[in-house]
């Protein structure tokens, strides 16, 4: 039995499409590959011609409708295949063909191939021999309704199958490059050499990949500011707006850095490098894993922050000063730390005795005094959606 083909011929959101089944058959449940891309999903519905819903399809005159669990960046023309028997990708593969021109084959010269699984400037490498039934004649040329077995070579790799395995995915034809006529009809045997970037197959699990199946952009949202100038409140709003969005996101804070990770690191400048430092890699993990990620810490060295930015793209990196004076942060003393600064019970306080240097280009500036935190997180995510 041939393995699972679906040519993709319309799309109708991220993870619904139709499409025509070439060779095999799908089943609910089944596991799938998008070629080219290489992304994977799973088989969630399946409709037949007639809209009704069905646990298998088979090879059809009509279209199929699927529904995956993850969504996938798929586009017309694309191939669904069984991600366990996924079609090849070459540049060159032998191939049986039947001429059908009165301009007889001249090898070398450059013609146009399609297959369903691509489109490329196609020349005939070699002509192997001429077939004449079972018997194999040396030839030069084929001329018009003769058939024999070439070697071709593609600008551009195509997928295909082997006809042995999927005859669908195996026959092309070959045009006149200049008039679009139909020069040739063929199948392939086999390939000749992988094409060297077989980047479907090997389908870098990126962080693009990632953040697609989350359907996000992903993102450092850095925010820096004195001690009780907002940044945890305002991180909090964020990451229920985030939420209920439907994104990922993750809130990188004091409190599970400072107890877990960083807890051999005090408040010396520095272990405040150090503490940044670590935070800048754990963020730059996280972005990798797709997510949205938010740093709460008051950051006050420029030179560590424009560290963490250069580990960055620059679309990715959001430097959010949050504003707040220190005579505001002061009154406010959520937790009674200036207090205790004051009557020297905490050494190195930022705004005290240990300096804070105010972001000269941040993407953004909050003023929490005429903000509200719903104000001020609703910036936040305004800048996130505008630059998406
Ligand atoms: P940080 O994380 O920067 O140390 P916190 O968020 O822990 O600061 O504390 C800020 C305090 O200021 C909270 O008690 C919060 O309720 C209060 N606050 C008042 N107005 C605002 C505002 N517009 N934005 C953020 N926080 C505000």
């Amino acid at each position: 039995m041939s393995p699972m083909r679906l040519l993709v011929t319309e799309v109708y959101s991220t993870n619904r499409l139709r499409g025509r089944i070439l060779s095999g058959s799908i089943r609910v449940n089944d596991s799938i590959v998008l070629a080219p891309g290489g992304q994977q999903s799973t088989v969630m519905t399946i409709k037949g011609a007639n809209g009704k819903s069905v646990k298998t399809a088979e090879v059809s005159d009509q279209d199929t409708e699927l529904e995956f669990t993850y969504s996938l960046p798929a586009r017309t023309g694309n191939l669904i295949a069984s991600a366990d028997a996924r079609p090849e990708f070459s540049d060159q593969f032998a191939a049986e063909i039947v001429w059908q021109s009165d301009a007889e084959l001249l090898p070398g010269r450059t013609y146009l191939l399609e297959s369903v699984g691509g489109k490329s400037e196609a020349t005939v490498s070699r002509l192997k021999y001429r077939l004449d039934g079972e018997l194999q004649i040396a030839a030069k040329t084929l001329a018009n309704k003769e058939a024999g077995v070439v070697n071709i070579a593609l600008t551009n790799a195509i997928l295909y199958d082997p006809v042995s395995v999927s005859p669908s995915t195996a026959q092309f034809t070959l045009a006149d490059r200049e008039t679009r006529a139909l020069v040739a009809s063929g199948s392939i045997r086999h390939g000749l050499r992988r094409a060297s970037n077989v980047h479907w197959q090997a389908l870098d699990v990126d962080k693009q990949s990632r953040a697609s199946i989350k359907q996000q952009t992903p993102r450092i949202i850095w925010l820096t500011g004195l001690s009780g100038s907002g940044k945890s409140t305002i991180a909090n709003m964020v990451e229920k707006k985030l939420l209920a969005a439907g994104k990922h996101s993750y809130l990188l804070d004091g409190d599970n850095v400072r107890h877990g990770l960083n807890k051999d690191l005090g408040f010396t400048d520095a272990d405040r490098v150090e503490n940044i430092r670590r935070v800048a890699e754990t963020a730059k993990l996280m972005l990798d894993a797709g997510l949205i990620v938010i740093t709460s810490f008051i950051s006050p060295f420029r030179a560590e922050r424009d560290m963490a930015r250069t580990l960055f793209a620059s679309h990715e990196f959001i430097e959010v000063y949050v504003n707040t004076s220190l005579d505001v942060c002061e009154q406010r003393d959520p937790k009674g730390l200036y207090r205790k600064a004051r009557s020297g019970e905490i050494k190195n306080f930022t705004g005290l005795d240990s300096p804070y240097e105010a972001p000269e280009n941040a993407e953004l500036i909050l003023d929490t005094v005429t903000m509200s935190v719903e104000e001020a997180a609703d910036r936040i995510i305004d800048y996130l959606n505008s630059s998406a």
